[in-house]
């Protein structure tokens, strides 16, 4: 059998771009923040993730291009030998500080951060955990550690209970996402981190979605719900929130040391690229400088699930700038994907396996830069379109 006569056979994608109804890889020729443009359509946006606008924020830009005039576009190597840059150094020490660890290290992607630092740490005999839920650089990172991994139900504290119960006396990190990625619900630490003390857990936040976005100034999930000192890593992304893209996990300096030299995603992978530094460093002076923005996407983010709410859609459990509105059937979910983008709202459909099934949904998220004249367009387009179909 030939290798590739499962690519033959895929044909799932080919139906849904010939029926007109897919809603992936789709080319934008301009983005403005909160309008993007697809073949001289223009959209708002509410399915990305620059959850403070700063893709747009002069400083942040002006930022990129001064780190190309200086250092160019690429370190063409890992941090590991040739390619560590002293504003490597200057982020790592910035955000440590910003999140209140020790120490923290910067890889290229979020994704290479959770798969450096869970497989480096997990080793033989070692365990980790992980909710239902967990984004898939989670999931990766625990099938390339030499560990165990182990599963519980999403959020449910009596499932975790029951999973630790079976590792103890065992080394073991439960990772979970602050905020969760398609809910927009929160991890309640409150509840996870007794757990891992009484059965002798680490415990590792990945916070892609919560930094710029919840805490104080913020600073993440274990800042909102006062608990950083009992969080033993905390991991973000730069591709969200900071308007670049890397990412960046801290913790204790003798954790950060041993994992600086065992990622093999850090040592075989060449470094963030100096632009890409430099904006992050930007985003986060920004941050610092403009609070407001943390409390303006607050906002928008009640704004939109009262108005979700009060028209009669289920938006499950979320408290954040990610609102899912859920529509049940795929077919219906394209469609209604469908009609928004043709009125002008961009929005991410979500279908098994990235749901259960016949839980499909749309993923809206906000931009603090969104205006309320924007937003009041999106429910008024929702409120019709959702009646049409037959949703609320
Ligand atoms: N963790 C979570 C929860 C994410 O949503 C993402 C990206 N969608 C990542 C990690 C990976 O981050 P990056 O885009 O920087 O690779």
């Amino acid at each position: 059998m030939d290798l590739f006569d499962k690519c033959a056979r895929y044909t799932r994608a080919k139906e849904a771009i010939a029926a007109g109804y897919y809603p992936y890889f789709i080319p934008l020729s301009e983005t403005e923040g909160t309008e993007v443009t697809v073949d001289g359509h223009r959209l708002i946006m509410i399915g990305s993730n620059n959850y403070l606008g700063l893709t747009t924020h002069p400083k942040v830009r002006q930022a990129a291009i001064d780190a190309i005039n200086r250092f160019g576009p690429s370190c063409t190597g890992s941090r590991f030998l040739n390619g560590n840059l002293s504003i490597h150094n200057e982020l790592e020490r910035k955000l440590a500080a910003f999140v209140g660890k020790e120490a923290g290290l910067v890889f290229s992607t979020g994704f290479q951060t959770n798969l450096g630092a869970i497989s480096s740490l997990v080793g033989r005999g070692d365990v980790v955990v992980t909710d239902r839920e967990d984004h898939a650089s989670i999931i990766d990172g625990c099938r390339l550690a030499f560990g165990q991994m182990k599963r519980f139900r999403h959020n449910d504290m009596s499932d975790l209970e029951r999973v630790l119960r079976s590792c103890d006396g065992v080394g073991t990190l439960v990772v979970v996402d602050g905020v969760f990625s398609m809910g927009g619900d929160l991890a309640p630490l409150p509840e996870i981190i007794p757990l891992c003390k009484q059965y002798g857990a680490r415990l590792m936040v990945d916070d892609a979605h919560s930094v710029g976005v919840v805490g104080e100034g913020g600073r993440g999930t274990a800042s909102h719900f006062g608990c950083t000192d009992d969080v033993d890593l905390i991991m973000y992304t730069f591709s969200k929130s900071f308007a670049s893209l890397g990412g960046f996990v801290a913790g204790d300096e003798d954790v950060m040391h041993y994992v600086q030299h065992n990622a093999r995603s850090l040592i075989f992978s060449a470094s963030m690229p100096p632009p890409c530094v430099a904006a992050v460093l930007a985003a986060l002076e920004v941050l610092q400088e403009e609070p407001d923005r943390v409390d303006r996407l607050r906002e928008i983010g009640e704004k939109m699930r009262t108005g979700f709410t009060e028209m009669g859609y289920n938006i499950g459990e979320s408290q954040t700038a990610i609102v899912p509105v859920f529509v049940g059937e795929d077919a219906k979910t394209f469609q209604f994907w469908k009609t928004l983008f043709q009125e002008g709202v961009y929005v991410n459909p979500v279908v098994p396996p990235a749901v259960p099934v016949n839980q499909s949904l749309l993923r809206t998220s906000y931009m603090a830069t969104h205006t309320d004249e924007q937003l009041d367009a999106v429910l008024d387009k929702f409120e019709r379109i959702g009646k049409s179909l037959g949703i609320i």
